[in-house]
């Protein structure tokens, strides 16, 4: 069986505009508005000669109720039925204390995780991934989902991980 990739991170920090770009077409729905992914969908994926899976999921907040902790359980699905975890935070706003709590999360499950810093669109803003380093997680790769800047170096590691 090919190995599962699951996408997870906070609402709006890209994830839907990443599993798009390594699709090489737009399948998830990107959106401005927070949180519109509502369930956990599933991509058939190729990189280099490698078939996986890809799991694009709805955002995770934590400690929210209805409809919103519902989208974080199927994070959180996602997480449990992944081989491995692509985390993706906002190198625009910065290391948030939702990042830290979906950190949390991941190291419970025991999934490899590879730290993707999205919206780093130019090399000049490669400063961003810096802070991330703190979340202990190895290296930030920095990344720019919307210009395709820094994937190929971001998926050589995490599908090492599947
Ligand atoms: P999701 O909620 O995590 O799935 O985030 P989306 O993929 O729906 O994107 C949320 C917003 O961030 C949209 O307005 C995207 O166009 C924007 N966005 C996504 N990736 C990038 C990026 O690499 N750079 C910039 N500047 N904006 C991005
Ligand atoms: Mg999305």
């Amino acid at each position: 069986a090919v190995g599962v990739l699951a996408v997870v991170g906070r609402p709006n920090v890209g994830k839907s505009t990443l599993v798009n770009r390594i699709l090489g077409r737009r399948a998830a729905v990107v959106e401005d508005t927070p949180g519109v992914t509502r369930d956990r969908v599933s991509y058939d994926a190729e990189w280099a000669g490698t078939d996986f899976k890809l799991v694009d999921t709805g955002g995770w907040e934590a400690d929210v109720e209805g409809i919103e902790s519902s989208i974080a359980s199927q994070a959180e699905i996602a997480v449990q039925l992944a081989d491995a975890v692509l985390l993706v935070v906002d190198g625009t706003v910065g290391l948030t204390a939702s990042d830290e709590r979906i950190v949390k999360m991941i190291r419970q499950s025991g999934k490899p995780v590879t730290l993707a810093v999205n919206k780093v669109d130019s090399q000049a803003d490669e400063y961003l991934s810096a802070e991330f380093w703190k979340l202990g997680l190895g290296e930030p790769f920095g990344i720019s989902a919307m210009h395709g800047r820094g994937i190929g170096d971001l998926l050589d590691e995490a599908l090492e991980k599947l």
